[in-house]
């Protein structure tokens, strides 16, 4: 398990016969090669771009297009939908939805001891992950100690602005996706405006919450609603929200997070009930505070850079 470096930015878990590198680059070609590279989703910081690349690549087929159409490149590997399950030579690999952009999941494997293994990925919805033995999961929200760790989504407030004509700023993977689908849950049936990768990712993953135009199009009727990058949201006339955790932009926030919060996060894990959790992503701080929160209540738990502190010591 190596975190450090530039070749495996998140997880190697390897167990007898098995090596599976999570949400990591590639490794360079004189190094040892994983039996695959597990693609949780396709957000930059799980470093999809370069897995893609290799025909080792697993991921979901959302993900894998997902990740062609925001790299312009083609994907190498192979895919499964999402729930099903993967078989990586003799290992079988199941694959759980976690509610976090279109097509992410959780993978679950049973290694040659019995050793049942969870790893989350990036999670909003655990509802649908199985038990596990050993839990490998994020910690976004993970900081106990940071008030900005506990929130509700406000989902009021979206339907106040959804009702009044808005233009939301969210990022063009996942938060932009979110907006549309609670948009149509509202029961907003027109044309939605989004910028060009918002607009190219959301009518190729999500066809059935269309109809949806380029947001330059729309003009300034004021009962419009658009979804755009944030730093497009300049160009926008109207009412204006963020929907990103960014406190910088000049605009009105409303929470609509990808993620759990803390208090989901250790209702997870309590579900879950893994005799050991390592914490893999991100790196830092927050996953060493979720680690230390679950050493004090008794759980075995380390964090990815505190593995690698005693392996370097
Ligand atoms: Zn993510």
């Amino acid at each position: 398990m190596n975190s450090r470096g530039n070749f495996a930015p998140h997880l190697s878990l390897r167990f007898d016969s098995h090596m599976f590198s999570i949400d990591t680059s590639r490794s360079p070609k004189k190094c040892l090669q994983p039996d695959a590279y597990l693609i949780t989703h396709a957000h930059s910081d799980h470093y999809g771009k370069s897995a893609m690349l290799s025909p080792l690549a697993i991921a979901s087929e959302e993900t894998a297009r997902a990740l062609e159409i925001r790299y312009g490149r083609e994907y190498k590997g192979r895919t499964f939908s999402v729930g099903e399950s993967i078989l990586v030579g003799d290992q079988v690999v199941e694959t759980y939805p976690t509610g976090h952009t279109i097509g992410s999941v959780a993978f679950f494997w049973e290694n040659d001891v019995g050793t049942k293994i969870l790893v989350t990925g990036d999670v909003k919805n655990h509802g649908s992950l199985p038990p596990c033995d050993l839990l490998v999961t994020e910690a976004n929200y993970g900081d106990p100690w940071d008030p900005a760790c506990r929130f509700d989504d406000d989902i009021t407030a979206f339907g106040d602005a959804v009702d009044s004509g808005a233009t939301f700023g969210a990022y063009a993977f996942g938060k932009a996706q979110r907006a549309v689908a609670l948009i149509r849950g509202l029961g907003y049936g027109d044309e939605i405006g989004m910028d060009e990768q918002s607009l190219a990712l959301t009518q190729e993953l999500m066809p059935q919450f269309g109809p949806f135009t380029p947001a330059e199009d729309n003009g300034t009727d004021i009962t419009d609603i658009n979804v755009v990058t944030p730093w497009n949201l300049p160009r926008m006339r109207g009412m204006k929200y963020v929907l990103t955790g960014r406190k910088d932009l000049p605009y009105p926030r409303i929470i609509l997070s990808d993620h759990l919060d803390f208090r989901g996060l250790m209702k997870m894990i309590e579900e879950a009930s893994p005799e050991a959790t390592i914490v893999y992503h991100p790196e830092g701080e927050k996953a060493n505070r979720l680690a230390l929160y679950l050493r004090d209540q008794g759980r075995d738990a380390i964090s990815v850079s505190e593995v690698e502190k005693s392996f370097y010591k």
